[in-house]
Parts: C-alpha cells; sequence; structure tokens
C-alpha cells in the first residue's frame, strides 16, 4: 500500500466551514435544491469528459454512454447520485471540496448577517453548490475514479460536514463519481422515490444526459430513465414554458432566484448557432471584480467545449448569463482560438445586439423588471456608453437617472422623460456630478436652473465623469455641467453680460482676488445663484472635482488647477463683505466665502485647522459685539 493510500484527515478552509454553517442554518426552505446541485455536477462531469474524450477518445473505454443515476435507499436512509463523468484525482478532490478559490469569498462572507431570508439571497448569488448536501445530510461520502487513472488510484471523501474530512485511496472499478447522502432524522422524504422522481423532473428534464432513478426496496428495481434528455436550448421555443426556462437558468448558474428575462434564438443560414441568454434578478457578488470569470457555457455541436467563454459579449454585459451552442466553430477550439476567429466578432455583435433589445423590451413593458435590473446592473451598463461606441444610441436610451423633476434618489428617469418635459428652446441637457444625491441636490449650482425651471440631471455613480464624457449629447442635445464656467442657459444672460458685470464689480472681485490669490484662478460674479453667497466652478477644460478625487484616491497624480469663485452680488453676505473695511477680517471671511463653496460641492479642505480658526475667531467677535453693524 502507497503513503498515499492511508486515511488521512484534513480540515476545511475557514471560508468552506463558514459558508457551510451559514447554509445550513439559512437555507433550510430551500433544501431540495441540493439535488438539482448534486445532478448539475454530475452532468458537468459528463460534459467535461465527452470534451476530453475529444482528444482522447481511449478515455471513454467500453463504456460510452454518459449518464446520471439517482439511487435512494428508504431503510439506509441515503441517497446516492452516480454519474460516470470525468471523476477527480485525490487533489482535485481535496482542492474541489475542501476550499473555495473564487477571489472575494470571505469579503462576501461577512456580508452575511444571520437573517435567514437575507443571508439565503445572499448565498443564493454566490452559488452553494455540492456543500448543500449538508442541508439534509448528516454524513457524505464521495467516491470517484478520474477517466484514465487506474482503479487503484480511486479516492473516498467523507465528511459530517462539521469542519474536518477524511480521505482515503481506494480501489473503484467504475470511472466517476457516486456521492452518497446519509440523510438526516428529519430528512428521508428525500429516500421517497416519488418524491425524488417529481424533484428530478423538475431539476433535469432540459439535461442533455440521460437522468435516471432506482429505489431499493421497490418491486421494480430496474433504472427508470426520468427526463426527456434532450438539451433545453436544442427545443423549439414554442416547446418550452417559462417554468423550464426558470429551471434551466437555476441549473445553469446555481442561482436561487428566477431570472429577470430571456432571450432564446436560433441563427440559421451562412453562419449556424444557437443562443439562449438570460438577464439574472440579482448581481453576483463578485460583479465588481472585472476579472472574474464571465461568459456564456459554449457548445459546439452540442458538445460542451468550456464554461465561461468571455469572447462572445462585451464586459459591460459580463452579468448576462447563458448557453451558445455553434455549429460552425470547430471541436478543438480554445480560448485563444476563440479570440483570434474572425466568424465571433459578428456572432458578438449580434448576441450584443439581443440582449440590449431585450433590456429595451422590458424597459418598454412598463412592469418593475427594468427598475430591478437598473438597481442591480445600471451602473455596469453604463461601461458600455464609454466602451461600446457603436451601440451608444441604444445604450442611451437605457440609462436612468436622478433629476431635479424627481424629488427622490430614485435612478428612474430616461432621457427621453428628460427630453419630452423640456421646452422646445431648450437645447441642451443640464447635469450636475456630485459624491451623493444630497449633496447633487441641494448644490448652489442647481439655484437658478431650478428657479428657471429647468431639470437637471443628478450624477452620484463613480462612472458618471466617464459618462457624460462618452456620451456627449442626446438627440442633438448637448449634455452641460452646471458647474462649469460659462453655464449658457437659454434665452438671454449672453457671454458679454457676463463681462459687463464682472466689470461693474470690478473692484470688489479684484479684492477678493487678492484675497484667495493663492487658492483660486479667478473670480466672477455669478449668473447661476440665487440664495447662496457663493460657489466654485471649474474651466471648461479641467477635470470636475469629482473625477479628480476619484483619480487621486486610486494613487495617480493629477496636476493643481485652482477653481474659480463665483459670488452673488446680490446676496447678504457680500455686501457685508464689500463693506469690511478691515483688511484681515477682508481676508477671512473671503477664505470663509470660498471654504464654504468648497464643503457644498463635497471637496475637502486642504486645511481644515485654518477654517476651523477663522470661523472661530468670527464667532468669538460676534460675541464681543465687534462685528455687529
Ligand atoms: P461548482 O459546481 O459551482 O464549481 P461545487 O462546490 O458544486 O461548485 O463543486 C466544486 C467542484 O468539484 C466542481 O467545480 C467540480 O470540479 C468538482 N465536482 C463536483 N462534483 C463533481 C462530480 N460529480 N464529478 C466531477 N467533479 C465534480
Amino acid at each position: 500500500m502507497s503513503e498515499n493510500s492511508k486515511r488521512e484527515t484534513l480540515g476545511f478552509q475557514t471560508e468552506v466551514r463558514q459558508l457551510l454553517q451559514l447554509m445550513i442554518h439559512s437555507l433550510y426552505s430551500n433544501k431540495e435544491i441540493f439535488l438539482r446541485e448534486l445532478i448539475s455536477n454530475a452532468s458537468d462531469a459528463a460534459d467535461k469528459l465527452r470534451f476530453e474524450a475529444l482528444a482522447s477518445p481511449d478515455l471513454l473505454g467500453d463504456d460510452t454512454e454518459l449518464s446520471v443515476l439517482i439511487e435512494v435507499d428508504k431503510d439506509k436512509r441515503t441517497l446516492s447520485v452516480v454519474d460516470n463523468g470525468i471523476g477527480m484525482s485525490r487533489e482535485e478532490l481535496v482542492d474541489n471540496l475542501g476550499t473555495i478559490a473564487r477571489s472575494g469569498t470571505s469579503e462576501f462572507l461577512e456580508q452575511m448577517t444571520g437573517d435567514k431570508k437575507h443571508d439565503a439571497q445572499l448565498i443564493g448569488q454566490f452559488g452553494v453548490g455540492f456543500y448543500s448536501s449538508f442541508i439534509v445530510a448528516d454524513q457524505v461520502t464521495v467516491e470517484t475514479r478520474r477517466a484514465g487513472s487506474p482503479s487503484e488510484e480511486s479516492v473516498r471523501w467523507e465528511s459530517d460536514g462539521k469542519g474536518e474530512f477524511s480521505i482515503e485511496t481506494i480501489d473503484r472499478a467504475e470511472r466517476g463519481t457516486r456521492v452518497t447522502l446519509h440523510l438526516k432524522e428529519d430528512e428521508t422524504e428525500f429516500a421517497e422515490s416519488f418524491r425524488i422522481e417529481s424533484l428530478i423532473r423538475k431539476y433535469s428534464d432540459h439535461i442533455a444526459f440521460p437522468v435516471s432513478l432506482t429505489a431499493e426496496g421497490d418491486d421494480d428495481k430496474e433504472p427508470k430513465v426520468v427526463n426527456s434528455a434532450t438539451a433545453l436550448w436544442r427545443r423549439p421555443r414554442s416547446e418550452v414554458s417559462d417554468d423550464e426556462y426558470k429551471e434551466f437558468y437555476k441549473y445553469l448558474t446555481h442561482d436561487f432566484a428566477d431570472p429577470l428575462d430571456w432571450s432564446h434564438n436560433r441563427v440559421e443560414g451562412r453562419k449556424e448557432y444557437t443562443s439562449l441568454l438570460f438577464i439574472p434578478a440579482a448581481a453576483p457578488f463578485d460583479l465588481w471584480n472585472r476579472d472574474a470569470p464571465r461568459g456564456l457555457k459554449l457548445y459546439v455541436q452540442r458538445v460542451f467545449i468550456m464554461d465561461e467563454a468571455e469572447q462572445f459579449l462585451p464586459l459591460y454585459l459580463r452579468f448576462v448569463k447563458g448557453v451558445v451552442d455553434s455549429s460552425d466553430l470547430p471541436l478543438n477550439v480554445s480560448r485563444e482560438l476563440l479570440q483570434q476567429n474572425p466568424e465571433l466578432v459578428s456572432m458578438r455583435t449580434a448576441l450584443t445586439r439581443r440582449v440590449l433589445d431585450m433590456l429595451a423590451k422590458m424597459a418598454a413593458s412598463g412592469t418593475d423588471d427594468y427598475k430591478t435590473f437598473w438597481g442591480q446592473f445600471g451602473q455596469v451598463l453604463k461601461e458600455g456608453v464609454v466602451e461600446d461606441h457603436a451601440n451608444k444610441d441604444k445604450l442611451a436610451k437605457l440609462l436612468r437617472f436622478a433629476t431635479t423633476h424627481g424629488g427622490t434618489d430614485a435612478q428612474d428617469q430616461s432621457l427621453e422623460d428628460y427630453v419630452g418635459r423640456a421646452a422646445p428652446e431648450q437645447d441642451k441637457i443640464y447635469y450636475i456630478l456630485a459624491e451623493n444625491y444630497a449633496t447633487a441636490v441641494a448644490s448652489p449650482h442647481l439655484e437658478k436652473l431650478r428657479e428657471r425651471g429647468l431639470e437637471v440631471l443628478l450624477l452620484t455613480d463613480r462612472i458618471d465623469p466617464w459618462l457624460v464624457d462618452g456620451l456627449a449629447e442626446y438627440e442633438g442635445k448637448a449634455l452641460v455641467d452646471v458647474a462649469r464656467t460659462g453655464l449658457d442657459l437659454p434665452a438671454g444672460e449672453d457671454a458679454a453680460d457676463q463681462e459687463k458685470i464682472n466689470e461693474e464689480h470690478k473692484s470688489l472681485l479684484e479684492k477678493i482676488k487678492g484675497a484667495l490669490s493663492e487658492r483660486v484662478d479667478d473670480v466672477s460674479v455669478s449668473r447661476r445663484l440665487v440664495d447662496s453667497p457663493a460657489c466654485v466652478v471649474s474651466a471648461d477644460n479641467d477635470l470636475s472635482p469629482q473625477l479628480r478625487r476619484m483619480l487621486e484616491a486610486s494613487g495617480q497624480q493629477i496636476p493643481d488647477a485652482k477653481p474659480i469663485l463665483e459670488i452673488n452680488v446680490g446676496h447678504p453676505l457680500v455686501t457685508r463683505l464689500s463693506a469690511e473695511s478691515d483688511e484681515g477680517r477682508f481676508d477671512d471671511l473671503s477664505n470663509i466665502v470660498l471654504d464654504h463653496a468648497l464643503l457644498a460641492e463635497g471637496t475637502q479642505l486642504d486645511s481644515p485647522a485654518e477654517y476651523v480658526q477663522r470661523m472661530n475667531k468670527l464667532l468669538l467677535e460676534i460675541d464681543s459685539g465687534e462685528i455687529n453693524e
């Protein structure tokens, strides 16, 4: 006996331990999904073997009919899922069923709260897989032999799901994997053949391999094929029910929730392929990890080729799940070959269009689905405006914003809504960038526009500075930042007026500029303020303060640019300032006016301590009566 064959006990990785505990606690009301997960693994194993056998037909040997068998035994209280697929080596077994390799898992687990409903939803987005067996079993045994390995190199894995598992080498004649669940005392229903039969039908009718059932103790011991064993996407759309699509989606993605929508299409002619694309209802935990695996499951002539083929959709559609089955691609296609394949460009264009059309239809349907979609994936879709110029117009129609019209932070207004409300002579679309909704909606920059009834988009997502750059205009109306110089509101007040009013207040402007020479580029009379004494604006080609902050936060060196201070000459504080004869106090007041303008737009002061000192000084002067007029 080799060293390896000794029984060895190993501990689960901490994350697995945590996941197991949380799962058993929070998924109890969904417990039968363990069967879907196990059948899904078995069918994946068959897929993988068929794929490897393309290059090494010997792997199949005499056992060429790939299938899945479920055995139940009421007396022994066991349920087994048996496949003759790819199997696992000792190393694979330890890796696959002892650790979770997905990056970000610990951060994900930290979001768990102990609230069953909340946690169940989160775990649903994570996809629980094999470990869900422990919801109904107090002991799980896995016996497996990797295709191509000698029988004496088979392995047995065993665990009670509490923290450790044992592993030992066994001699197993059959290729593939047998997973045996020793059911908990109150879970005997899962050893009842009629119960299991209906679950198999529910969970595996769409799987391309036959799934059969045998029950120990039944008169008829012959395995009975329960599913129809046709890959769902190969069936005509008219013959697939909504429920079947939903089940297939869950099987494919390990998601718990129904998808929001799907699109199933067969393309014939010069190129032939079938695609089935789903829009999930909730974002996965690693949506923001742009390197996380993504993409469609690729089949060529019904043979599984690879998971996560990312070449079929652009990165900004990374939330789309589904299958593509091509008749034209070569069976030996690899990721590298996919990248170079010219056929793929047109497939990618067509699939992208399908997704965007599906979303447009969802948006037009008037249901809440699009709201749900936008809440989960809106920010990702915005990346498309920046990255996918060809589809800019389609994407622009899909965007949703909070605006000054809505009165809430809900991003539910389209550009079409905005343009529909605007007066015909308004040839611009106004927007403001801010850190959050509260800052945006209270910004001094909006005062004049609000007074004039001009609607403003309130942009608070990290990607928005890039979005407005990429979008630039919608239906011929330019997007205009209300916090930049030269803001031109419709009807009236043009640049000549600006020069004139600056001239009228020249001495005050010069004096303030003198006091703030280190901190501002210029001082100007504002035409956009009503209630506030001042605001800061950026020159046309400067970075917006939001973008500047973000780039700085990501460690980039940004050259300094000073803002322009705009003052409201009708405001009592500015009147007070212009009447100030004490030079020191004029300086202090000017600095405070600037500090407040910066704070109002969400910029952190370079020197908060100086601001506080000036304020304290001023407050003491009020107290002593010195400052009373
Ligand atoms: P997932 O299926 O989402 O990857 P699981 O926890 O269910 O996660 O399984 C982890 C891994 O274990 C699988 O990716 C696969 O490599 C392996 N595995 C599980 N079940 C089987 C099986 N029946 N045959 C071969 N490999 C399997």
